[in-house]
């Protein structure tokens, strides 16, 4: 049986993405999002280690770049661990 509709229920990173993946590989996707309107302020999303080429084959890196808030604490993770992160923290 091969899967033709699906329903998301959340437009959160998760929901979000995984609807931008059924749609690219032609599967006939909806979202649902019981929030009217985008929050002001919400949790930080860090988009590094395995996200980031997940990130590059949907041609979003440069956007996420524009978009990333840069939060202090993350600018002193990085500093400690250089090697170890490539933070990318968004806030959505
Ligand atoms: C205080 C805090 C700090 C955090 N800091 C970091 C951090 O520094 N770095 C990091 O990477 N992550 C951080 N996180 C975690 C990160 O925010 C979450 O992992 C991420 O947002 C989860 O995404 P998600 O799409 O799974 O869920 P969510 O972002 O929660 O999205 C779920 C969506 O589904 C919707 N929804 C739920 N139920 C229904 C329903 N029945 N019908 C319709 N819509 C529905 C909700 O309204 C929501 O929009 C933090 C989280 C918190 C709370």
């Amino acid at each position: 049986m091969s899967v033709r509709n699906v329903l998301v229920v959340g437009a959160g990173i998760a929901g979000s993405t995984l609807a931008y993946w059924l749609a690219r590989y032609g599967i006939d996707t909806t979202v649902v999002e019981r929030a009217a309107d985008q929050r002001s302020s919400g949790s930080p999303v860090d988009v590094r280690g395995p996200a980031l080429p997940v990130v590059e084959q949907m041609n979003l890196l440069a956007p996420l770049r524009e978009a990333a808030t840069l939060a202090r604490a993350h600018h002193r993770e990085q500093q400690r661990w250089p090697d170890r992160l490539d933070p990318l923290p968004i806030q959505c």
